[in-house]
């Protein structure tokens, strides 16, 4: 993928888009504001959350899994926004340049923190255009195929890619993303270098891998849990040093035999720099109360995840961890001489 394709993408964004609806949480006022306890005037209307990639796929579910408790909780209608392309870097452009007012809202991962040693006109800068709101999540990844894909363990994928590098496919949702790291890595680890087919999501990737139009890709168990358990792709290994709880079979990429493979994809709330303070305190607020909310518990952990420890989903906490990442990225990725053009 080139750079171009950014604004191609633009052309193409907003794949969809919900509004979580306040009727159960705002009965008595009837309206689309008011019910909540956030003081001061915001939100005095509806606020977006932007999701940088396709509807359907893991950033999409986690964002509309914590939507609904924080509408809740502000007192406001929340719309979740798709605005795809390029890795994610479009829909977090957009937001880079909105009114900084508290209304246009980021949910981006790892991504956030890759596309800067990417791309060489990236449009804005992670530290500088975004302020902070607070962690939600991390996220394991997992290495799946198609369900027919010949290799059997890690190991034998391995080989196979290494034997079959030139009709090998292996899927991401494009250049920065979560999939296109986790596959970065993958390649540097087996020594090998593929044909990449970007998406603007891995909810289509995963929807091409279970139809058997590529082969294999990255994603994170927020997408694959349910095919997985489904038999619907085959699964060789989760990126974490942990096994996940509710794919107790599936081993590490450290027990399969690839210890340099591990990632996992830690997601976070932003708004453009310059948001008055109170209101990234309130967005923040009920960023905590929807991550102590049982349903949003339950569901992350049948996806194989869990929320942020209250304490990580402050501004302070995701921007160290912003800092440090940014680090730990610009580093790995010079070092495979990657570039978006
Ligand atoms: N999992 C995707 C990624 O590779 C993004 C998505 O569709 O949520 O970054």
């Amino acid at each position: 993928m080139r750079t171009t394709s950014r604004y191609r993408a633009a052309a193409r964004m907003i794949a969809a888009i919900g509004v979580v609806s306040l009727a159960a949480a705002c009965s008595g006022n009837g309206g689309t504001t008011g019910g909540g306890d956030a003081g001061g005037g915001y939100p005095d209307q509806n606020i977006t959350i932007v999701v940088p990639f396709s509807a359907g796929g893991p950033t999409d579910t986690v964002t509309r899994l914590i939507a609904e408790p924080m509408a809740a909780k502000l007192g406001a209608q929340i719309v979740v926004q798709n605005v795809e392309g390029a890795g994610g870097t479009v829909g977090a452009g957009e937001v880079a340049r909105a009114e900084p007012d508290g209304y246009t809202v980021l949910m981006h991962h790892i991504g956030m923190s890759t596309a800067p040693a990417l791309y060489q006109d990236l449009g804005f800068t992670p530290l500088e255009n975004f302020q902070t709101v607070g962690l939600v999540t991390e996220v394991p990844m997992t290495v799946v195929a198609r369900k027919d894909f010949a290799p059997a363990t890690l190991q034998d994928l391995v080989a196979h890619v290494k034997a079959n590098a030139d009709t090998v496919t292996l899927a991401n949702a494009g250049i920065g993303a979560a999939s296109h790291l986790c596959g970065l890595l993958f390649q540097t680890a087996a020594g090998v270098k593929l044909q990449e087919v970007p998406y603007e999501g891995t909810g289509p990737a995963l929807t091409d891998l279970v139809g058997g139009q590529v082969d294999f890709m990255c994603d994170q168990t927020t997408n694959t849990s349910g095919q997985i358990s489904a038999g619907e792709v085959k699964a060789y290994a989760v990126t974490t040093p942990e096994r996940v709880k509710s794919l107790p079979d599936l081993p590490t990429t450290a027990e399969a035999g690839l210890p340099q493979l591990e990632v996992s994809v830690w997601h976070g709330l932003y708004v453009p720099t310059g948001t008055p303070q109170d209101v990234v305190q309130k967005l923040s607020e009920a960023l905590k109360v929807a991550l102590a909310d049982q349903k949003v518990i339950d569901q992350m952990a049948k996806l194989g995840t869990a929320p942020v420890p209250a304490e990580d989903a402050t501004p302070q906490a995701h921007r160290t961890k912003l800092e440090e990442q940014l680090g730990t990225w610009a580093k790995v990725i010079a070092d495979a001489g990657v570039k978006a053009s």
